[in-house]
């Protein structure tokens, strides 16, 4: 099974998708990556979906990413007795330290230090800048605001104050005990919610300990003239347009989407175009054109990955979200301009060995027009510099490492497998060869090219080129 186009797609799991059933519908529409929402999600649940997902990973025998998503320092409302209110411009709404389900008049706001740091005239955002209220009156319990403009409000909806300076940690004491199962079950990523600084990437991987790549989610403008630090000790990044559009006005968002992306592909590190991708395909089974275009915009720019929120989480269309993705997907890398756009962004090599070989891979590559480039990798680092040159064929990365296999399911144009570990270079080609047949890459009597290192078996070798003839059976020679 492969999949015939180079972005990929992460789709988030929730009450309309969290079956095993439902998973492996979503995986064959075209998910490449599994999220789990932390913030929705208890430790007995983040179980039973990794077992899900872990199991139809063996059914379809292709690997299937997990990633983990902290809540981080969020801000969230409590619930409502009716699980929904709706606020009238103009109104008096209160938020208060009371944890008793809300209504038309209150709702439990679970983060005490608001109410030391708030300040009156300040505004809070619910429900992604949906709504809007301003605080005219601060009590050390209680804050009596105005709503500006109303809507309808539901459990547990997201709060952002823009104008208010809140002294929160990166990492919560959840998210901490969250990473924790998540590393244990063995996930394949965790997102960082509202990464302010390197440190708070530096302070997750060292609690990650490298059993998961760590993403960092950018989302908060504090983290914009630091993207660099953090991309440096960053695993991969996502572009969080949810909170990023309510702290920053909207009409910045879709340059910092491109700053953000741009700056991923420098550091040969996966990127994410995350939230309202398809967003009216939560109630519709056929999505905006407005949205279709945002869609193809991050895959013209060479984005590693897309992302479905509720649209697969809580949405009435969630396969058919992930085949519409799949669709704008191929349409608009099979598009002629697709390549110049993407190639246009393309970043010199650094000056070291593995991006000598991937520059000269893609270059070897596309002078012969072979169907695919085949990369041995350990940790994955190789088939990463190679997806960094944006090569016009897909790239197999082949490692002996399952975890390798499974965190390269984010990474643009790699199909992962997990091979045995190959002791001669011949056994290298005949099962490069092999694999790139079976997996419906290329065929007998066409060519492909291979990256490996020598000696075999020593990691972060990467040190050759081969080009090689697919015999009979697909046997590369
Ligand atoms: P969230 O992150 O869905 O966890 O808020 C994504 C975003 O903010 O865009
Ligand atoms: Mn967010």
């Amino acid at each position: 099974m492969r999949r015939k186009r180079k972005v990929k797609i992460l789709a988030t799991l929730g009450p309309a998708s969290a079956t095993m059933e439902m998973i492996e519908k979503l995986f064959v529409a075209g998910v490449d990556v599994f999220r789990i929402n932390m913030s929705h999600t208890s430790h007995a649940l983040l179980k039973e979906l990794h077992g899900y997902i872990r199991a139809v990973e063996q059914k379809v025998k292709r690997p299937i990413g997990i990633l983990a998503d902290l809540q981080g320092p969020k801000i969230r409302i409590g619930t409502f007795a009716d699980k929904e209110v709706k606020l009238v411009s103009g109104q008096n709404f209160i938020f208060d330290t009371n944890p008793e389900p809300g209504d038309a008049t209150r709702v439990f706001l679970p983060h005490p230090e608001i109410f030391a740091g708030a300040k009156l005239g300040e505004n809070l955002l619910l429900n992604d800048g949906r709504l809007r209220v301003q605080i005219n009156k601060v009590a050390p319990e209680r804050l009596d605001t105005t709503v500006i403009y109303g809507g309808m409000l539901s459990n547990r909806k997201g709060v952002n104050l823009p104008d208010t300076l809140l002294p929160i940690p990166a990492l919560t004491e959840k998210d901490r005990a969250d990473l924790e199962a998540a590393a244990v079950l063995g996930v394949d990523w965790i997102a960082l919610s509202f990464v302010q600084r390197a440190e708070d990437v530096a302070e997750a991987q060292r609690l990650v300990k490298g059993r998961a790549g760590v993403m960092a989610k950018i989302e908060k403008p504090s983290a914009l003239p630091v993207l660099d630090e953090i991309l440096k000790i960053s695993d991969g990044l996502m572009v969080a347009r949810g909170d990023l559009g309510v702290e920053l006005p909207l009409e910045t968002v879709p340059s910092k989407q491109k700053h953000i992306t741009r700056a991923a592909r420098r550091y040969g590190k996966p990127v994410v175009v995350a939230t309202q991708m398809l967003e009216s395909m939560i109630t519709e089974p056929v999505p905006t054109r407005a949205e279709v275009s945002d869609v193809a915009t991050a895959v013209y720019e060479g984005a590693d990955a897309v992302m479905l929120s509720a649209e697969s989480a809580s949405g009435a269309w969630p396969e058919k979200a992930v085949q519409t993705m799949d669709k704008i997907a191929q349409s608009a890398e099979n598009d002629v301009y697709y390549a110049s756009i993407v190639h246009a962004q393309r970043t010199d090599p650094e000056h070291t060995v593995a991006d000598a070989i991937s520059a000269a891979a893609r270059t070897i590559a596309e002078t012969l027009q072979v169907p695919a480039i085949v990369c041995y990798t350990g940790g994955g680092s190789t088939g990463n510099r190679v997806a960094r040159e944006r090569p016009n064929m897909p790239i197999l990365a082949l490692t002996p490492i399952v975890a390798t296999a499974r965190r390269m399911t984010l990474t643009w144009g790699v199909h992962p497998l997990v091979v045995a570990d190959a002791k001669t270079l011949d056994e290298m080609m005949g099962q490069a060869g092999e694999l790139a047949y079976s997996e419906e890459f290329a065929k007998p009597g066409e060519k492909i090219l291979i990256t490996a290192g020598v000696p075999i078996g020593s990691p972060g070798t990467t040190n050759m080129l081969r080009v090689a003839t697919l015999g009979p059976g697909g046997k590369g020679v």
